[in-house]
């Protein structure tokens, strides 16, 4: 069975390196928030042409510290796209505000032009995802938040490095937010995430929220959380950062091979907005018999996944915002009819074209 992602695979590319790594993390004697953790946001600021960045403890705390360091609370509304990954929304409410949700475009991305409608005196903040590796449409989401005077967010979790107009996600807003789970592209070896931003006393804090609101030991500034970065995962993910160009461009090519040698009129290729780049981080086609087409691949030996079957609005966790099947046809359709092919920068050639055959004989 070809597998949606094969870490193994993945880990064996670099693999002396990782094992010199961990080796000399573990036996440095320091194993949290240390200069593995310092070099590393040094290194992730440098390549994503950000001031500051804060290593935390994963995608989810990542967008979680992000919101509260803004004082966004009960009573605020965060604008989001309704076909988001639960962690986004998990993170608005975990802060007790509200999420409100904005359909998305033929990209799987916010649709823009719709923000403008969301907006009500109570909305503090636009939380966009980067979906499945693709920038958003960064020129009318940074102008509508800029007209409106609301504060931009990007969660970033599936788009290191990707693009638009030549700058990279994570650098357009107040803040940007990565997760390092092991099967982001940038994944570490267990936990990990990121904010990325400009704003110097807006860093201070994080670094501060993120160790109990503690800038010097024992000295609490505010009542903060543990949501520390460790020095194997940061030692681990420096070494993938050296190699991160070379797993972009594996992806990338695997990912050219789907949308040129994929041919079946039941199927709809993902599209990238002209501007835009993906950095592939799934490759999402949709089928009309969706569930049809999963269970043939797999009869082929081919795996596959779905993200996400249930939008945030539909979900149990979700019962309590009142919203019911027809509320977002876009994003319900989408979670109906989206599957993702397997991709990996360990994939082998050959899997590739195995993938490619089962889908053209479907
Ligand atoms: C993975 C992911 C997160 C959460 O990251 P974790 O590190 O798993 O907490 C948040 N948002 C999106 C879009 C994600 O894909």
């Amino acid at each position: 069975m070809i597998r949606v992602n094969d870490l193994k695979s993945s880990f064996e590319l670099y693999r002396d390196e990782y094992e010199k790594k961990a080796l000399s993390v573990l036996r440095s004697g320091w194993y949290v928030l240390g200069s593995e953790v310092e070099s590393f946001e040094r290194e992730f600021a440098a390549k994503l042409g950000s001031r500051f960045v804060i290593g935390v403890d994963n995608g989810l705390n990542a967008i979680s510290l992000g919101i509260n360091a803004l004082g966004i609370g009960a009573g605020d509304e965060v604008i989001l796209q309704s076909n988001s990954y639960i962690a986004t929304v998990l993170a608005v409410t975990h802060n007790g505000a509200v999420p409100v949700f904005v359909e998305p475009d033929e990209y799987y991305n916010i649709d823009a032009p719709k923000i403008e409608d969301a907006i009500t005196p109570r909305t503090k903040a636009v939380l966009i995802t980067h979906l499945y590796g693709q920038a958003s449409d960064m020129a009318e989401i940074c102008a509508v938040c800029e007209r409106r005077g609301i504060t931009l967010l990007e969660d970033c979790a599936q788009a290191h490095f990707a693009r638009f107009g030549g700058k990279k996600v994570g650098t357009f807003g107040k803040m940007g937010f990565f997760s390092f789970y092991p099967t982001k592209n940038l994944g570490a070896f267990g936990d990990g995430g990121a904010i990325s931003t400009d704003d110097e006393a807006l860093a201070e804090k994080l670094r501060a929220l993120r160790n109990y609101g503690s800038a010097r030991k024992y000295y609490n500034d505010y009542q903060g959380f543990n949501s520390r970065l460790d020095e194997l995962q940061a030692g681990l993910l420096r070494v993938k950062l050296s190699h991160i160009d070379e797993i972009m461009k594996r992806r990338a090519a695997i990912a050219e091979r789907y949308l040129s040698e994929i041919r079946n009129e039941k199927i709809a290729l993902p599209k990238v907005r002209e501007g835009a780049t993906s950095v592939w981080h799934l490759f999402v086609i949709t089928a009309e018999d969706r569930d049809g087409l999963k269970q043939y691949l797999a009869d082929s030996g081919v795996g596959s996944d779905i993200h996400y079957p249930v939008p945030p609005h539909l979900s149990k966790a979700y019962e309590c915002l009142g919203y019911k099947r027809g509320d977002f046809p876009a994003a319900e359709y989408l979670a109906d009819h989206v599957l993702s092919l397997p991709i990996y920068e360990g994939m082998p050639d050959g899997a590739v074209s195995r993938v490619i055959e089962a889908v053209n004989a479907y």
